[in-house]
């Protein structure tokens, strides 16, 4: 028996574990994975920590995942991304990026300013402006899908809190996350496959037998719970239909390692193909390592997932061959990928909120019964989507319990 269950090991259960921790409540976390952080993941490549989820400390100047890595020894790079610029401007002249963004301001503009009724993203967009599979490329980076399937008024809450500070952590976010999760008792590879939450205590089964516990934290995904993944006695209907309207959008990523002499420089960035929603972003030589990083979001992502990642690296050394010359095929060696829609136990990438459902961010995490609590990134207000958000809501999940505890 314990005063509070954690379901779940990414941001969100840390952030609440960190909370609880040293409160004097007991605690426990149970992770249906066989590794601690979730989406938040770091591969080791040859001493490179590659993340294959979260990689960027977005809102970096109040994320609480910068105090954390600077106070525990990770090193945080301040430095400005180079997303805004076109290596050589190859494949994007000067004009073309000029004219894409200010269609972009435009739209956005449009957003704010005048909002379709209909709440849907892509009616904002002007019929036939050769821009907009520009601004579909970026709603699949931003979001994970496509404009069609975006609420504006959910959109407009996320760009509304967030800063332009986007920084890094060079040990990986994931390898920081992970390291951030107190001392408490760990269970990994135990799905939670119910929660019976009748009478005064809440009842979790695993294959491991049951737990019981004076309150839980739920904080796997929308894909999860939408899916009926854990039974829940008596049934959530509303947090479930909740969590159906906020489902988990896609985003991939790709890495190359570079081989001699390919004339690559540190820290610059490549959009395949400005004019089509499917195309990469790619980063090359982050932290000066000898590496192309490619992110792909929503058709894009979805795209490589349909082909497999053998068919998604192919399709990236086409796309960066049209633009560095032939010659870089042989320079490039697929060393890691994500397919994170077919990732067991996560379901997708990160949240967004379909057409006319802005509000089933604040029906999700509602309390029920002073003894079941939501948290996870999609249960943020204004922050979800991100590592840090997921973080904020494992903490206010947290100080629920605590309080109902008391
Ligand atoms: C490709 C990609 C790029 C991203 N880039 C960024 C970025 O640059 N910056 C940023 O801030 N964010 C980014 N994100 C988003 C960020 O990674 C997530 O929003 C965040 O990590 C989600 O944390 P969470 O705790 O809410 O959910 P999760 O990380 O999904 O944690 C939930 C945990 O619950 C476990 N679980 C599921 N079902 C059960 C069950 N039945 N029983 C027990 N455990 C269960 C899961 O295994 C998982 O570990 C990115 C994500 C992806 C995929």
């Amino acid at each position: 028996m314990f005063d509070i269950v954690i379901v779940g090991a990414g941001a969100a259960g840390i952030g609440a574990a960190r909370r609880i921790a040293g409160t004097g409540r007991s605690v426990v976390v149970i992770e249906a994975g066989t590794h601690v952080g979730g989406r938040a993941h770091s591969v080791d490549v040859a001493g490179m920590a590659l993340d294959l989820g979260c990689g960027w400390l977005h809102s970096g100047e109040r994320n609480p995942w910068t105090a954390i890595a600077d106070a525990s020894g990770f090193t945080v790079d301040r430095s400005e991304s180079a997303w805004r610029e076109q290596y050589r401007d190859l494949g994007f002249a000067p004009a073309d990026r000029k004219a894409a963004s200010a269609a972009w301001e435009t739209f956005q503009h449009r957003l704010e300013t005048d909002p379709p009724a209909s709440d849907c993203a892509a009616d904002a967009l002007e019929v036939g402006n050769p821009w907009n599979g520009y601004a579909e490329a970026l709603s699949g980076y931003i979001n994970g899908a496509g404009l069609a399937r975006l609420s504006v008024a959910d959109y407009l809450a996320y760009d509304a809190a967030a800063s332009e500070t986007n920084w890094r952590v060079r040990e990986g976010y994931g390898t920081l996350v992970a390291a951030s999760l107190p001392p408490v008792p760990l269970h990994l590879a135990t799905p939670v496959t119910a929660i019976d939450h009748r009478g005064s205590t809440v009842r979790l089964d695993t294959r491991a037998g049951t737990i019981a516990a004076r309150a839980a934290i739920v904080t796997v995904s929308t894909a999860m719970l939408a899916k009926g993944a854990i039974r829940f006695a008596p049934a959530i209907d509303d947090h479930l239909h909740a969590a159906a309207n906020l489902p988990l959008g896609l985003a991939d990523k790709l890495f190359f390692g570079l081989g001699h002499g390919h004339g690559l420089e540190p820290e610059k960035h490549l959009i395949g193909n400005p004019r089509t929603a499917e195309t990469g972003s790619y980063y090359l030589m982050p932290f000066g390592r000898p590496l192309v990083e490619g992110f792909f979001g929503g058709a894009g992502a979805a795209m490589l997932e349909r082909e497999g990642l053998a068919g998604a690296f192919a399709f990236a050394i086409e796309e960066l061959a049209a633009l560095l010359g032939s010659a870089i095929r042989a320079r490039l060696r697929p060393i890691a990928g994500s397919a994170w829609c077919r990732t067991d136990h996560v379901g997708g990438s990160y949240s967004h909120a379909l057409p006319g459902h802005a509000a089933a961010r604040a029906m999700l995490c509602r309390p029920i019964d002073d003894r079941l609590f939501f948290a996870g990134e999609a249960t943020h207000a204004t922050d979800f989507s991100t590592a840090h958000g997921a973080y904020e809501s494992g903490v206010r999940a947290a100080d629920q319990a605590l309080e109902a505890l008391r």
